[in-house]
């Protein structure tokens, strides 16, 4: 079979791509391991993803949003991140921000049954689930994907959008810098008796780092809990009643009570960093270009970005009868989105070290960064602008920092 693209994996990246190109014109494969039914109906996995004002306006723009329900949909108005026993954090307000919330919370797997159904919708798009890509082969002459069902597709071009672990990438030759934080992540739907507030926390404390996503209800949030995996181990081995009393004692009871609702996730904290994002008649997009860890919150938001960025160049070039594989196309995306990416991937491996060392200078040091951090108004109109500008584009923050380290 022939097809324009050949899209590899049907996470919440490749389904946004593969909707970006609707009306484009461009015949489309989407290979996907998982069965239809799974991605019709995808499985609970716990994630709520912060999402930015530029990513809310692309999930619009992508008719995402819509087929969301009501209760999906968390108002994130304002954050503090506190440090140790800290009572008062470093707090980051909307209104400082000019705007009536700094973002908003989805859950993962609502992302994704939004997206599947929007792609469903698209005659131009060929799905192919319950198949895995088993081999690729791209040269002058074209692309070949050899399934592991015995298929062959052809294409003009190939996307892969399969993970930070991507086998595509790796089959590819293309390197990718990979740093395993040595830490476990729980994500974990909680009811407590104090309200949230719509107040996200950031909460790094000694030997572990906490977090709390406002849901929609005001007394149930999405708890996030680091920790080095044999103490993770032995906190996912309790039963619910016991879990709930290890997170309340977590929480320092500042929550009140707390109760388990919803499922125990746990994800190894490992960032990845595609050396390249393209190759001939080859782009990575999503995780398997950017896999950030998630203590910024920017994974999806850049999954987004990227595939906008791609898809736009496929469309003008599309538009006009040129190539969809020209080398310099392929440049064009690989250097937007590594100038819009790399910046804050590194930042956030500082962080993610900085925040996760208990050693005594790294205490020190955060202790002073958050002092610092609330008295200087430039740092957080900084970090606040990265939120919630709702351009298109490198964020404001980012390109405040390229500007700083050039
Ligand atoms: C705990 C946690 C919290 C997070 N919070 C946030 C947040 O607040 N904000 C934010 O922006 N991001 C967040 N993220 C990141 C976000 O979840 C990811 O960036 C996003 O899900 C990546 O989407 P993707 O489509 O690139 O990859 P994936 O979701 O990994 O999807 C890849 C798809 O490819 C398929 N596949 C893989 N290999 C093959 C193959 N060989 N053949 C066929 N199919 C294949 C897989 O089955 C899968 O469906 C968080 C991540 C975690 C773990």
């Amino acid at each position: 079979m022939s097809f324009d693209i050949v899209v590899i994996g049907a996470g919440p990246a490749g389904l946004c791509f593969v909707r970006s190109l609707a009306g484009s014109g461009l015949r489309i494969a989407l290979v996907e391991r998982q069965e239809a039914a799974a991605l019709v109906a995808p499985a609970d996995d716990g994630r709520e993803i912060a999402i930015t004002h530029h990513s809310q306006r692309l999930i619009r723009e992508l008719a995402l949003w819509g087929r969301l329900r009501e209760e999906e949909i968390g108002t994130l108005r304002d954050a503090m991140v506190l440090d140790g026993d800290d009572r008062d954090g470093l707090m980051f307000r909307h209104d400082e921000a000019g705007k009536p919330q700094l973002g908003w919370l989805l859950p993962n797997h609502a992302i994704r049954r939004a997206a599947y159904a929007e792609v469903m919708t698209l005659p131009e798009v060929e799905r192919i689930t319950g198949a895995r890509v088993g081999s690729i082969r791209t040269g002058v002459d074209g692309a070949e994907v050899g399934l592991d069902n015995g298929g062959t597709l052809r294409a003009q071009l190939v996307v892969a959008a399969d993970s930070r672990f991507s086998e595509t990438r790796r089959a590819m030759g293309i390197a990718a810098g990979m740093h395993d934080f040595g830490k476990t992540m729980l994500v974990l739907r909680m009811q407590h008796d104090v309200p949230h507030e719509q107040v996200a926390w950031e909460w790094f404390g000694v030997g572990q780092t906490l977090a709390l996503l406002p849901l929609h209800d005001p007394h149930t949030s999405s708890v996030v809990l680091t920790l080095r995996p044999q103490a993770m181990q032995a906190l996912l081995a309790l039963d619910d009643a016991a879990l709930e009393a290890a997170m309340a004692e977590r929480f320092q009871q500042r929550l009140g009570t707390m109760r388990v609702a919803g499922p125990r996730c746990a994800y190894p904290l490992v960032g990845v960093y595609a050396k390249r994002f393209v190759a001939e008649r080859f782009a990575l997009i999503g995780d398997a270009a950017v896999g950030m860890h998630p203590v910024t919150a920017h994974g999806f938001n850049f999954g987004l970005l990227g595939q906008a960025t791609l898809a736009r160049e496929l469309r003008a070039a599309s538009n006009v009868g040129r190539p969809i594989w020209s080398p310099a196309l392929l440049q064009r995306y690989e250097r937007e989105h590594r100038l819009a990416t790399r910046p804050l991937y590194l930042a956030t491996q500082m962080l993610a070290g900085l925040y996760t060392d208990d050693r005594r200078p790294a205490r020190v040091l955060r202790k002073l960064a958050l002092g610092a951090g609330a008295r200087l108004g430039p740092f957080k109109r900084l970090v606040m602008s990265g939120l919630t500008a709702d351009g298109g584009g490198v964020p404001a923050p980012l390109r405040l920092l390229r500007r700083g380290s050039a």
